[in-house]
């Protein structure tokens, strides 16, 4: 790979020689893309085709290990970052010109313990891949009615679906999230009230993350962010989510595809 033009958050371009790019991808999993890559057309795309972004570099994470590694070097390098998840957010926040692109979205598993009535899904995963798997043991959880809609942005965003008048919204019913934070390491954020007594902050302890972190950079003094850019120094990445799941005893399925055809290719 050759040298890349990058930009950085203090709003300067950088030069990453390619023995740093080629560095930075011997640690990686998954693909490291630059704009003459034959998958970087389609992977720079989002929902929105408004959207004409190019990033100077997209991480296409494998697992953690990539999250981690592509928030470190971003850091390390003061770079521009922008996060994809299920790449439906309308105004584009996933995707950035000229900056580190960090795509989640072939992290796709989810796990279900039907004892627990709990899925634990990975940050890139879509309403269509929770669904697919909570439904093979009749369970469901609030999401949304769209099934390529990331579960991270959504749930970051609060996320209102067909279940939300009986179970509240997709973030009332999250109850853990493990999160890159911009050191590069990994914490683990208890979110919800474990019993119908106890109350835990939903919101507050994810506040750096997705698009709560841009509504409250906006709404704050001196931390604002604007064009799809997230500051590498506050906590950034969702690598999965663990949430609380309900028997569906309804006759139809709570799926977008079962109700709404159309709306997705
Ligand atoms: C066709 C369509 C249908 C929709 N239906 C619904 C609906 O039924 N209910 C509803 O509530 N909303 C709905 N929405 C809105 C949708 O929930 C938001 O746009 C949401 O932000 C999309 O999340 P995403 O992960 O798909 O998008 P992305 O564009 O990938 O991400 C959106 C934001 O979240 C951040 N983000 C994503 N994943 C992570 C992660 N793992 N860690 C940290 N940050 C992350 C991104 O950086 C970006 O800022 C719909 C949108 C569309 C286009």
């Amino acid at each position: 790979m050759s040298e890349q033009r990058i930009n950085t958050t203090n709003g300067t371009e950088t030069v990453l020689q390619a023995t740093t790019i080629e560095q930075f991808q011997s640690r990686l999993r998954g693909e490291l893309l630059s704009p003459s890559h034959e998958h970087y057309e389609s992977t720079r795309k989002i929902h929105n085709g408004m959207i004409d972004r190019r990033p100077a570099l997209i991480v296409c994470c494998a697992g953690v290990a990539d999250v981690m590694t592509a928030v470190t070097f971003a850091r390390d390098h003061n770079l521009v970052v922008a996060v994809r998840g299920g790449g439906h957010g309308v105004p584009g926040f996933a995707v950035c010109d000229g900056g580190l692109m960090i795509d989640l979205s072939r992290m796709k598993s989810v796990r279900v313990d039907p004892v627990n009535r709990t899925a634990r899904a990975e940050g890139g995963a879509t309403w269509g891949d929770f669904d697919h798997e909570t439904q093979a043991f009749g369970l469901a959880t609030s999401g949304g009615i769209a099934r390529p809609t990331g579960i991270a942005g959504l749930t970051l965003g609060g996320g209102h679906g067909y279940l939300m008048r009986t179970y509240g919204l997709a973030c009332d019913n999250l109850l853990s999230v493990d999160v890159v934070t911009a050191d590069g390491r990994v914490g683990y954020v208890q979110t919800r009230r474990r019993s119908i007594t106890e109350r835990r902050p939903t919101t507050s302890s994810l506040s750096g993350c997705g698009p709560m972190q841009q509504r409250m950079q906006r709404s704050s003094a001196g931390c604002g962010s604007s064009g799809g850019r997230c500051n590498p120094f506050r906590p950034a990445v969702c690598m999965s989510t663990t949430k609380r799941s309900t028997t569906w005893t309804g006759s139809r399925q709570p799926t977008a595809q079962a109700s709404m055809p159309g709306w997705w290719p």
